[in-house]
């Protein structure tokens, strides 16, 4: 790809001042200690606490395209103090503890993400305004509020999430039929591509090498190939996400769903008095195919819904053909905010997230293969990333902190099943989500079954 092709990915990328140009490809064979396989948040981020640990240590990255190509570049910019399964868990036999010190290692980094920021001069617009989850109808009101009880019951207190009463609600999110809402403040909205890119920067001052344009091809043992060079290193960490599919034998490990975005053009202050969001606070709502905003610096609604699965975890960079995923994600939109009718969109786009087939985010280090790896976050990897590579960089030097007790260091996922086993399965469930959420919109009783089999599904 040229330069053109990757500022072109997302609005964030292109808003990214400086060159995207590639860094050069690994050529020829070198022995570092560490070798990281993806230049997203996950790797980069294990890269840095690795350095910063330990500045002696031979880091490199090798990234199939650039810095920030993936999701880390293309994201909804919610730097969230939560993570994908959680609710999952707390239920598990002896995991109660352990649960609630995960979720509060989570806030935890929302602001570690910030101080990072602050000291090595990233600019990516980090702005603590907190994340209000809207309810727009009574299912969701319900279902939010019962969320709350949960919360209480594990010892989260208003600090950590209160309810807000429809007008106290109506200030910061002025949706359509606002029922109300849950308001936590651990959430930052920042520019993602701009984390990434801000990164990569940073790790490089500190001494770890990027190889760009530089694919993994297969990852040994103490070896990591790529089309004109090799690593060759103790631990080898796999950070490749929705991409993980590219690595020969691990085609299974975790599969690819798109979510999609758009952004507006720099909207008046007139129609952000009919939007709210006057802290830059992130927006959503409880609906199963999850939606979520968030108000850039330079005042454009930035919003995204989760898309589709494709047959053999195809993975689209390019959206142009998706015009109708598009349309449906500016329909919902609008009908939240239906002043947004008749503003200009100025960018479209997407980009893959990765699920493993437990629907549970894991850190893992194999020390017999030397292998580790970070991932699997669902949809929510902007704050769990900086956990996950905190976690990494203290698993490989063999430190035995709190972070490494924490439930999220556990087993990789099982394989996820051959086609066309997956695509029927994936899809099966995402039509189910969507059903429910029809049937929550539109006032009517949920559906027990389809509930109970989505149920199953996604959260066990
Ligand atoms: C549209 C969208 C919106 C999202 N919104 C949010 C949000 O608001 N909040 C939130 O918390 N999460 C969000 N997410 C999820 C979040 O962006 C990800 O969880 C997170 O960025 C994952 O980071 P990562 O480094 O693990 O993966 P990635 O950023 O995907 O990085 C993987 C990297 O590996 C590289 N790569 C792939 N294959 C190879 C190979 N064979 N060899 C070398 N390199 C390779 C890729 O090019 C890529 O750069 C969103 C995701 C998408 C797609």
């Amino acid at each position: 790809m040229r330069e053109s092709d990757y500022r072109a990915q997302s609005f964030w990328h292109e808003s990214v001042p400086g060159s995207l140009a590639p860094r050069p490809s690994l050529a020829g064979e070198q022995t570092v200690d560490v070798a990281i396989v993806g230049a997203g948040y996950t790797g980069l981020w294990t890269a840095w606490y690795l350095a910063s640990l330990e500045p002696g240590l031979r880091i490199a990255i090798v990234e199939a395209e650039i810095a920030g190509f993936g999701a880390s570049g293309r994201n909804g910019g919610w730097c969230l103090g939560s993570l994908a399964g959680l609710e999952v868990v707390y239920g598990e036999p002896g995991a109660r503890e352990g649960g609630i010190a995960l979720q509060r290692a989570l806030f935890e980094t929302v602001d570690e993400v910030g101080r990072v920021c602050e000291r090595e001069g990233i600019d990516c617009h980090w702005r603590k305004g907190g994340s209000v989850t809207v309810a727009s109808v009574e299912a969701h009101r319900r279902g939010l509020l019962e969320e709350l009880d949960e919360l209480r019951a594990l010892g989260f207190g208003e600090e950590d999430y209160r309810w807000l009463e429809p007008e106290a609600c109506r200030a910061l999110v002025r949706s359509q039929g606002n029922l109300g809402g849950l308001f936590t403040p651990h959430c930052a909205a920042l520019q993602p591509a701009l984390l990434a890119r801000g990164l990569a920067e940073a790790v490089e001052r500190r001494g770890v090498r990027i190889y760009e344009c530089s694919p993994a091809l297969a990852l040994e043992r103490g070896c990591v190939t790529t089309p004109n060079g090799r690593l060759r290193a103790e631990t080898v960490v796999r950070a490749t996400e929705a991409y993980t599919k590219t690595i020969r034998g691990h085609a299974r490990a975790l599969a690819p769903l798109h979510s999609l975005m758009f952004a507006t053009e720099p909207l008046p202050e007139a129609v952000w008095k009919e939007i709210g969001l006057p802290n830059r606070e992130t927006f959503g709502d409880p609906r199963r195919m999850v939606i979520y905003g968030q108000r850039t610096l330079d005042d454009r609604l930035a919003f995204g819904a989760r898309g589709a699965y494709y047959f053999g975890s195809r993975i689209f960079d390019r959206f142009s053909e998706h015009a109708q995923a598009h349309r449906v994600v500016q329909e919902i939109a609008e009908s939240l905010f239906p002043v947004l009718r008749g503003q200009r969109i100025s960018h479209r786009w997407g980009g893959a997230l990765a699920v493993p087939r437990n629907w549970r985010p894991t850190v893992s280090l194999d020390r017999q293969s030397g292998l580790a790896t970070g991932g699997g976050y669902v949809g929510e990897g902007v704050a769990a990333a900086n956990l996950a590579g905190r976690t990494l960089a203290d698993l490989i030097t063999e430190r035995d902190s709190e972070r490494v007790k924490l439930p999220l260091v556990r087993q990789p996922a099982p394989a996820w099943e051959p086609e066309p086993l997956r695509w029927l399965g994936i899809t099966g469930v995402r039509h189910l989500g969507e059903s429910l959420d029809r049937a929550d919109l539109t006032g009517r009783p949920r559906p027990r079954l389809r509930g109970a089999i989505f149920d199953f599904f996604v959260r066990k």
